[in-house]
């Protein structure tokens, strides 16, 4: 893709509430934020999972954006999730729009949002899909990049899991970063209101996304987080916004004094020989695991023995604990060299 900079400040800021409430609501949030944000942000339609939710003003929220405009100069910005949102938004001059996570994940729907946007540049941000799939993400940016918007960002607002998590959505900040090895220059803003689902957290998930060296962040901000008609317990206010501004760290790429360089790089060449010896652990294990699959072979018994694999898990884990590392992380690193001991072994099955 061949994008156009349109962020160049970092961290690009957008603030404003999940839905906009009433008229003088949203003016009096955007006065109180006008010189801490770069965009105002308000849903006016709201998807939500609960039919009986508060599902948004509706279209009468786009005269009080352009209000909000006049009044003090922000640039507005809200969701499109249909082909007709973004006629109205056009005509009402919205300046920037951002398609959900819950429209992201349907192509059918994306194309239509990108229809409605040929010929068109506006500033796009498209959200990650609730589910962790980098594909859907991807294509919904090439969706819209097909109709000739250059001015696209993503979102990163966190996963839907079911696993017990203490954030609203998962950050798995793996896949951001994996987007951004495929797209380089496209601008990722995080959206740690939407991770969290909790405002004790924006903060922490506000600077793990700057040392990511992520773009932006949008901040979901209310005047009354405690009377908001949507996602009440994760917004913050206007002081809030101001505070965890002020107390972003915001680290440099990299250094400019030559003696920090070279020993950040003597460090990284310990990682190296570490992880060349994993390398050569990993090859030792293979050819054991082929061993073993012979043996297995010619005294006819099954490659996938149950017992033996969760033995292994265990052990391991009381390895991790007894050492103090993740022993999460060992299950996961243990579930990749199991995958791939099977299929080596299946492979010498068939031979
Ligand atoms: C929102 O930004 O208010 C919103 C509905 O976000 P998401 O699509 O990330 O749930
Ligand atoms: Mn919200």
């Amino acid at each position: 893709m061949n994008l156009e900079r349109f962020i160049q400040k970092k961290p690009f800021i957008i603030a404003g509430p999940c839905s906009a409430e009433s008229e003088f609501q949203l003016l009096q949030i955007a006065e109180e934020i006008k010189d801490k944000t770069d965009v105002f942000r308000a849903g006016i339609w709201k998807p939500r999972t609960n039919p009986n939710s508060f599902e948004g003003v509706g279209e009468k929220g786009l005269q009080w954006l352009q209000n909000v405009h006049h009044l003090t100069g922000l640039k507005t910005m809200t969701e499109v999730a249909t082909a007709r949102h973004v006629e109205l938004c056009l005509k009402a001059e919205i300046d920037m729009f951002w398609i959900g996570a819950r429209t992201t994940v349907n192509p059918f729907y994306v194309q239509e949002i990108a229809e409605a946007l040929r010929g068109v540049n506006i500033p796009i941000f498209i959200k990650n899909p609730i589910h962790p799939e980098i594909a859907l993400w991807a294509g919904a940016l090439e969706r819209l990049y097909n109709v000739g918007i250059t001015k696209l960002a993503a979102i990163h607002r966190g996963f839907f899991t079911y696993e017990s998590s203490v954030f609203r959505n998962e950050p798995k900040w793996e896949i951001p970063i994996e987007l951004k090895r495929n797209y380089p220059e496209l601008p990722i803003i995080c959206d740690p209101s939407h991770i969290a689902g909790d405002s004790s957290f924006i903060f922490e998930l506000s600077q793990i996304a700057m040392d990511l060296d992520m773009n932006g962040l949008m901040v979901e901000t209310h005047q009354s987080p405690k009377d908001a008609l949507s996602d009440s317990r994760q917004q913050i206010k206007p002081k809030e916004l101001q505070e965890i501004l002020n107390n972003l760290i915001l680290r440099k790429r990299r250094f400019e004094d030559n003696q920090l360089n070279n020993e950040l790089n003597k460090m990284r060449g310990w990682i190296d020989e570490l992880d060349e010896q994993i390398v050569e652990l990993l090859h030792s294990r293979t050819d054991l695991v082929m061993n073993i699959a012979d043996f297995k072979l010619k005294n006819n018994i099954t490659i996938f023995q149950l017992e033996r694999w969760y033995n292994i898990l265990k052990l391991r884990k009381q390895q991790a604990n007894e050492i103090g590392i993740d022993d999460k992380m060992i299950t996961d690193l243990f579930e990749v060299i199991h995958k791939y001991s099977i299929i080596t072994q299946t492979k010498i099955m068939k031979n």
